[in-house]
């Protein structure tokens, strides 16, 4: 029996036997002590233990899900505007979960996957969107960067490390990964570069693209566990991609553009069509994506295509209060933990909206404008008695022109 009055250097682990200076630190409990290692071991086993316990993490039952309403209001309360977006969004994940509880017996309609693309500018919500709806979700949801891909044999990254996040995210539970939803970003980046690809060699445009069809159609890949080449002898992991959801989303820079032109001579033809030139972005179609550059085999497993629409300047006003997460509810919280009341004169929220249009910093932007406006005093109240503060228009001013504008545009 050991306990707290053995003497110290009798001590030892009762699992591996080892003495108290063999090991890094005993932990004394009330017959016996276990050691640093020990007790590692004991929480990966207990892990473990509890993961195969608890088999599939959570069973899915629709009744219980949320329904696209739900999903889209709880969109709402994070995400301002981009209705369109969030009602297909809302809609692809509800249907996702359906086609995972369908009964392929019953009849012989089997329900395929309706993969997703959202094309809108950057800065305009589209990984919000994306990680905002992952809060939510019940089965495992990774987000992934497309501009890290290369073809295989060039430096970059195979396509297959896309589902080595989320293999991690299902804590290596295929069964689950296997249901889980992917988040592609950037996804006009693997767009081919030109019409010509014999001229350069083209390691990020079709050869990419091809590899990607692989996993939107559903096929069976392996997936290095550990992402990357850097562990060469790692053994891959099979993953079926067949029930795996894929959202891509893509600023595909230029589109609206060339947009104009062909909605342009659309509306000429039908007088009565009136076009919204301030949002080009809305009459997108599967053949822009075309002549963006993404084969066509990819667009065809890509059915659902949505937009994002452009920031205005109520939108940016909005962003910045608004939602439940917004910048200034951030900052009255920091100041908050303070004991310190920060209160913004309303004048300066216009202000910080201007300022973002005017450098042209999209939504992205406010962020680092309220910082620089911030700055003095996130340095300075904390180490003060003081208990409120108040940031009005002309103090916003003054921080703002002391600032290096050059600094905030590559923010
Ligand atoms: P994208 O992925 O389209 O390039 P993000 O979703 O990363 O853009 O947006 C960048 C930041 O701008 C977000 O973190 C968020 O603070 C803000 N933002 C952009 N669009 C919105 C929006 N519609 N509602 C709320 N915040 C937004």
């Amino acid at each position: 029996m050991e306990d707290s009055k053995t003497p110290r250097n009798k001590r030892k682990c009762s699992f591996c036997g080892r003495s108290e200076n063999e090991v890094g630190f005993l932990i004394t409990g009330m017959n016996g002590c276990i050691c640093d290692s020990c007790s590692e071991q004991a929480y990966e086993i207990t892990k473990e233990a509890l993961r195969q316990s608890q088999g599939k993490a959570e069973e899915l039952n629709l009744k219980e899900l949320p329904k696209p309403q739900q999903i889209k209001e709880f969109l709402d309360e994070y995400v301002i505007g981009q209705d369109d977006a969030k009602r297909y969004l809302s809609v692809a994940v509800y249907n996702h979960y359906k086609r995972l509880l369908q009964n392929a017996d019953e009849d012989d309609v089997e329900i395929e996957k309706s993969n997703i693309i959202m094309v809108g500018s950057t800065g305009t919500g589209k990984t919000l969107l994306a990680r905002t709806i992952a809060k939510l979700l019940h089965v495992p949801f990774t987000i992934v960067d497309a501009t890290v891909l290369t073809e295989a044999g060039y430096v970059g990254e195979d396509i297959e490390s896309l589902l080595t996040r989320l293999l991690q995210v299902a804590d290596y539970n295929v069964a689950e990964a296997e249901k889980g939803i992917v988040f592609i970003d950037e996804i006009d980046k693997i767009a081919r570069k030109g019409d010509n690809p014999s001229i350069t060699r083209d390691v990020s445009g079709e050869g990419v693209q091809q590899g990607l069809l692989k996993l939107l159609e559903g096929s069976v890949v392996n997936v290095p566990p550990q992402g990357g080449r850097k562990h060469p002898d790692q053994k891959m992991i099979q993953v079926n991609t067949k029930n795996i959801l894929f959202i891509c989303g893509g600023a595909f820079d230029g589109i609206a553009q060339r947009l104009n032109t062909n909605v342009v001579g659309y509306s000429a033809a039908k007088e009565t069509v009136k076009i919204d030139r301030g949002n080009m972005m809305q009459y997108i179609a599967p053949q822009d994506l075309k002549s963006f550059g993404l084969i066509p085999e990819i667009i065809g497993r890509l059915p659902i295509l949505t937009y994002l629409n452009p920031l205005d300047r109520n939108a940016l006003r909005s962003i910045l209060t608004e939602p439940k997460n917004s910048i200034i509810k951030q900052y009255v919280k920091l100041f908050k933990m303070d004991k310190i009341e920060l209160v913004f004169q309303p004048e300066v929220f216009e202000y910080i909206v201007d300022k973002a249009i005017e450098y042209k910093l999209g939504a992205r932007g406010l962020r680092s404008i309220v910082e620089t406006i911030m700055m003095d005093m996130m340095f300075e109240l904390p180490s003060k008695k003081v208990k409120s503060f108040e940031v009005t228009l002309d103090y916003a001013q003054k921080q703002m022109d002391k600032a290096n504008i050059s600094r905030l545009q590559n923010a």
